[in-house]
């Protein structure tokens, strides 16, 4: 699995840094960036947490 964020979305709740905090971080600006793409497949379930609940769906998951 990999996972992409539409930085377009995103409006920096922060959600997605609380639950999968190894992938995701915020930038100066205060939007998510990741810190790896390539997604653990014992990391996927979380990552399929922070997905569904980022308020603007702005995470991107694809296998
Ligand atoms: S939860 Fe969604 S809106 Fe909030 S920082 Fe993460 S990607 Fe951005």
């Amino acid at each position: 699995m990999r996972v992409e964020i539409d930085v377009t979305e995103c409006r920096g709740y922060a959600i997605c840094v609380g639950i999968v905090p190894e992938y995701f971080e915020l930038d100066d600006e205060g939007l998510a960036r990741t810190l790896s793409v390539d997604i653990d497949p014992q990391d996927e379930q979380r990552m399929r947490e922070a997905a569904s609940t980022c308020p603007t769906l702005a995470i991107r998951l694809a296998e």
